[in-house]
């Protein structure tokens, strides 16, 4: 392998050289008049993708420290909350509740499920419920999950809606305010193609109360503090001050495109690479249509370990797919096609697929199959 990578995954994703290069620039320190006007830019940019009025806050971490910041700042020890999970990334917000000393109302699906709005609903009007936390993206399985519909249930219940966007956020529509989504994470790896360690968490007028009331411990993810701070261009902590530039440079790179031509790209990204899966004679897992459009889920033939295959492609051919988590491990390859991805990342995602699995015993139909049907898709529009 001559050391050529290809990172074609769900986050983090390939960061494009105006990003690199404004990473690479000479650091600000962070209580300079440089970086509040960076910090303030980078503020608006993000409330503008969030699509809110309300505060967009960051927070140093990955998008993990995001989704336990609205843990922490929304409950208070006995409250009812909903967690609805489908995969691998609903049940991260019962292990923070849990870790919080709460006991959530668990409405399970099957992983690969859509979440189901009016069982989410039904089960925050059966009591006074505090919070109720989703997925859009569920990352593990490819399935997009529908939080319009998810808000209209949720919204007459009273009960704050917090909707995990770490993988999803940019990628695909998510109109905080006007669907009525109270808390929105999501982090700077994936769609947003900068380098790991922000994340970030808007939050509603409604969310800010029960902030204001609610009881359990927290400090550096306090979201006090950290509104305190944004409200004069600063930060409570020492931020990760190059991620910062990097990430306005991303959003002036998506901005510039345009927030609906990105979401047309990654679908039709998507439908290339379901083709191309297809075309090699393989099922896909994540849902074929044009929801899918972060992750494409292929299940692997019979007989073939996935993870064999994730090696296979990572150590011969210099790329990087994903493989399958928890139950779907060795099942199941994940293509992301979010952030700084293009046609050409499609082609090479199917064509390294088709070479490791024939390195395992696996023929397609034809040779070159699922490149040549990606390439077919992308040429006729
Ligand atoms: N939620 C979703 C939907 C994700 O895809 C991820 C990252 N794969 C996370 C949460 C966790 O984010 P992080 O690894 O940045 O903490």
């Amino acid at each position: 392998m001559d050391g050529k990578r290809y990172l074609i995954t769900p986050g983090p994703t390939p960061v494009p050289p105006e990003v690199v290069a404004a990473e690479a620039a000479p650091l600000h320190h962070h209580r300079s008049p440089d970086f509040r006007a960076l910090l303030g830019e980078t503020l608006a940019a993000l409330r503008r993708l969030f699509a809110t009025e309300h505060d967009v806050l960051l927070f140093t971490g990955s998008g993990t420290a995001a989704m336990e910041s609205s843990v922490a700042n929304l409950l208070s020890p006995g409250d009812r909350v909903v967690v609805a999970s489908a995969g691998n990334f609903g049940e991260r917000w019962l292990k923070l509740v849990r870790a919080y000393g709460i006991e959530p109302v668990h409405v399970a699906h099957e992983w690969g499920e859509r979440l189901d709005p009016a069982r989410i609903g039904a089960a925050a009007e059966e009591a006074e419920t505090a919070a109720v936390f989703v997925t859009q993206s569920e990352t593990s399985t490819g399935v997009v999950h529908d939080i319009e519909a998810i808000a209209k249930h949720t919204a007459p219940t009273g009960a704050v809606l917090v909707v995990d966007a770490v993988s999803s956020l940019g990628g695909v529509e998510l109109a905080t305010d006007a669907w009525g989504v109270d808390v929105v994470v999501a982090g700077s790896q994936k769609a947003l193609m900068t380098p790991p360690g922000l994340a970030f968490a808007s939050v509603s007028p409604r969310a800010w109360l029960r902030a204001e009331r609610s009881t359990l411990p927290r400090y550096y993810l306090d979201w006090r503090l950290t509104a305190d701070s944004q409200a004069k261009n600063d930060t409570a902590f020492t931020p990760a001050v190059t991620v910062v530039a990097a990430l306005r440079k991303a959003l002036e790179l998506i901005e510039s495109r345009g927030y609906e031509t990105v979401w047309a790209h990654n679908r039709r990204l998507a439908l290339g690479a379901r083709e191309g899966v297809k075309a090699l004679g393989l099922e896909l897992y994540s849902p074929d249509d044009e929801t899918s459009a972060m992750v494409t889920a292929l299940l692997m033939p019979d007989g073939i370990d996935g993870q064999r295959c994730y090696g296979v492609l990572r150590d011969r051919h210099g790329i990087v797919l994903a493989g399958g988590q928890g139950s779907l491990r060795g099942r199941i390859m994940r293509i992301g096609h979010m952030g700084y991805m293009n046609e050409f990342d499609i082609v090479t995602a199917l064509a390294g697929l088709e070479l490791a699995l024939a390195e395992l015993g696996y023929r397609p139909p034809r040779p070159g199959a699922g490149a040549a049907r990606a390439v077919e898709v992308f040429a006729s529009g």
